[in-house]
């Protein structure tokens, strides 16, 4: 790449446009800036692209050098597929009665030689959620089979019909092929009112969540009738309690417990995970006492105070979530976050401070590093971001943070006990 993308706009009718009297630019925090060359890569396969509704594209004028708003429509921004990480998010500036926009990453994107770049770089080799690699017809086959082997069992009806033929998740379809990570949702409730939660949103909030919560509480014979096999079964297999489309999986742990003791009678093989807010430790030891053998707590910042502000905790507070960690840590179990990348955010000083402490303060075996589904905007406005804080950039914290915790992994998704007992880099595609 020899010059920097041209900026997108829309029609506001799906059409999009390349303005070649402007360069694309990336935002960080409230700030517009102009991104290196090599932070650019094509979208990737299974990349789509939005509109934004009532924001103006910020760009570079090609001539003058000057940074300037693009008159000739919306803002256009990226939604990165999985396995990818964006550096930066879209440049825009939203009018006042500008919508609230839907809970989707929003990266930058540009025009460069016929085709569409954006600010990412590919976080996991891990092939699992690659777009190419989903059959519909072997799904549907899939689904038809599992209905009729397991026809009483609500979960299995809920990821056939919700989870797999509604949301197309890409967990549920993968579930449905027999193959890696099975998803177990387990809750209707949550104890913590994250400002951005995708399976529950108040009404007094303009945007929807992006799928609707479980109404039931699986039972522990519901959890083993279709993991056993599947522990038995796929290839790499993962089995993750804690999915998008419940609440906070912790609060089940009762069940969960006996699901586990239950599953681990029939099969030592596979990863057992639970992806969770973390908040409360004790169950988590339960849990690794039964068998569980790997945790991933999300969190959108490795400061009490955002975690906090963003989180919402209902009786639980951020230590609680670092106390899971260690506790999985001193069972010799395998421990991430699911860290939510914001730049602006997640690349200040005082973050990359906090991180290093988290790390070290849990040894930390892995950082996910996700993309932040959320209208940047809005989210600033919750966590009052009005000051900007000095930034380090992201690849440049990720390589920071490689040089300092060399046995540290980076990825998008919960390894397989291949993976964490064995060649952490194996490639699962072979
Ligand atoms: S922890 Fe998860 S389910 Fe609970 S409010 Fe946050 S995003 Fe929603």
């Amino acid at each position: 790449m020899n010059s920097s993308p041209f900026l997108l706009y829309s029609d506001g009718k799906g059409n999009i446009f390349e303005d070649q009297s402007l360069y694309a630019v990336g935002r960080a925090g409230w700030d517009a800036m102009p991104v290196e060359l090599d932070e650019w890569i094509a979208l990737p396969d299974g990349g789509s692209l939005y509109e934004l509704p009532g924001r103006k594209a910020i760009g570079i004028d090609v001539k003058t050098g000057e940074m300037r708003l693009c008159e000739k429509g919306w803002a256009v921004a990226a939604f990165i597929p999985p396995a990818h990480t964006g550096t930066y998010i879209a440049a825009f500036e939203t009018a006042a009665d500008a919508p609230t926009l839907p809970l989707f990453c929003y990266t930058a994107a540009g025009w460069y030689d016929d085709a569409f770049y954006v600010t990412a770089l590919r976080i996991e080799k891990d092939i699992r959620q690659e777009c190419s690699g989903y059959d519909a017809v072997k799904i549907e086959n899939g689904v038809e089979d599992f209905l009729k082997n397991y026809p009483n069992n609500r979960l299995v009806n809920h990821l056939a019909e919700k989870c797999c033929r509604t949301y197309t998740c890409p967990a549920a379809r993968n579930m449905f092929l027999s193959r890696w990570e099975c998803p177990v949702p387990t809750s209707p409730a949550c104890n913590a009112n994250c400002v951005g939660c995708i399976s529950f949103q108040p009404e007094e909030e303009s945007i929807p969540s992006t799928q609707d919560r479980l109404t039931f509480k699986p039972t522990a014979a519901e959890i083993v009738e279709f993991t056993v096999p599947h522990l038995m079964n796929a290839p790499f297999p993962i089995v993750s309690f804690g999915q998008g489309c419940e609440g906070e999986p912790l609060l089940m742990w009762e069940t969960i417990r006996e699901a586990i003791i239950e599953i681990r009678k029939h099969t030592p093989r596979g990863s057992i995970n639970i992806n969770t807010n973390g908040s409360m430790p004790k169950a988590v030891k339960a849990l690794c006492e039964a068998g569980l053998d790997s945790i991933r707590v999300s969190t959108n910042s490795a400061q009490k105070t955002w975690y906090e502000k963003y989180y919402r905790p209902n009786n639980y507070a951020f230590e609680d979530i670092v106390e899971s960690l260690k506790v999985v840590n001193e069972f010799g179990g395998w421990s991430s976050i699911n860290y939510f990348v914001f730049p602006g955010m997640t690349d200040t000083t005082a973050e990359y401070e906090a991180l290093r402490k988290l790390i070290k303060q849990t040894n930390l075996k892995m950082i996910q590093w996700r993309n932040f589904n959320i209208d940047p905007d809005w989210y600033l406005g919750r966590m009052g971001i009005v000051e900007e804080s000095e930034k380090i950039g992201i690849r440049e914290m990720m390589q920071l943070l490689r040089d300092e915790f060399p046995d540290l992994k980076f990825g998008y998704f919960n390894p397989p006990m291949e993976r964490i007992r064995g060649d952490f880099e194996y490639d699962l595609a072979k």
